[in-house]
């Protein structure tokens, strides 16, 4: 019984600790991007919408849809510490580049699959929370409803049963889809370039940014490699990377205009 009270506080810690840096993390890239855009008001994607007006009740709901982030990393990496998983490869900077590609590569076929039934006639009830931002703002990634976060990012609390995965690895994943996520819906585009259209497999923000826009293309996380072999890829996406590429390209960047965009 004081081993069950012991491993519930050692739980408990670990995902307090996790909830107060992601919501740190959460903060910092939605201030410091807006003050990016503020800069740059010709990289907005929709120009004619302005997403900011619901800032208030895409806060509130990320404060709650982190904690179940959280909760699915938390249950992860406690589960390793405690033994009741496979035992999780050593950590070296060897093979730690090779095995945070394979952890992308699965979290994104686990999410475009989990999105994709998040699309359905049945559980779209529990996706239509993250789609009331047509036009999604730095402050949208994690307005998403309770379920829809266990599907999508339950990731963690179940890959950890079947790979193997280090636990900095896990964590790597889970920052670099908080940054890439939040640039994903910020609303600017910054990435326009060769290397986020066809042939290549990477993409851009205004790929996200069209799932939200036009509703039925554009499921995947990081690649474009599912939408593009399942055939949910917006026919328009290639071509509009290309025209931002060359109205707005990554070298004309902005850093010093003061004072937010004129609305
Ligand atoms: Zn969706
Ligand atoms: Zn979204």
């Amino acid at each position: 019984m004081r081993d069950f009270f012991e491993g519930l506080a050692d739980f408990s810690v670990l995902l307090a600790v996790l909830y107060g840096a992601t919501v740190a993390i959460y903060f910092l890239l939605g201030h410091g991007i807006t003050w990016l855009n503020n800069r740059n008001p010709e990289r907005r994607i929709q120009k004619n919408r302005r997403g900011e007006k619901r800032k208030a009740a895409e806060i509130r709901l990320s404060l709650a849809s982190i904690f179940i982030t959280c909760l699915s990393v938390a249950i992860g990496l406690f589960a390793q510490h405690r033994g009741w998983t496979l035992q999780p490869w050593q950590f070296s900077w060897w093979t730690a580049a090779p095995l945070f590609v394979l952890c992308m590569v699965l979290f994104d076929a686990w999410f475009y699959f989990s999105h994709r039934l998040l699309h359905t006639k049945y559980f779209y009830k529990y996706h239509l929370e993250h789609h009331r931002s047509v036009a999604p703002t730095v402050w949208s990634n994690d307005s998403i409803g309770l379920v829809d976060t266990a599907l999508s990012q339950g990731f963690y609390a179940v890959t950890v049963f079947i790979i193997p995965f280090p636990p900095a690895i896990l964590l790597a994943n889970r920052l670099f889809d908080q940054i890439n996520g939040t640039f994903g819906h910020a609303g600017f585009e910054y990435f326009a370039s060769k290397s986020a259209r066809y042939p290549s497999p990477m993409l851009c923000t205004t790929y996200h940014d069209q799932h939200h826009a036009e509703f039925k293309y554009n499921f995947a996380n990081y690649f474009s490699f599912w939408d593009r072999v399942m055939g949910t890829i917006s026919p328009q996406y290639d071509h509009r990377v290309k025209t931002f590429e060359q109205d707005a390209p990554a070298i004309s960047l902005k850093l010093d205009r003061v004072g937010p965009e004129k609305e």
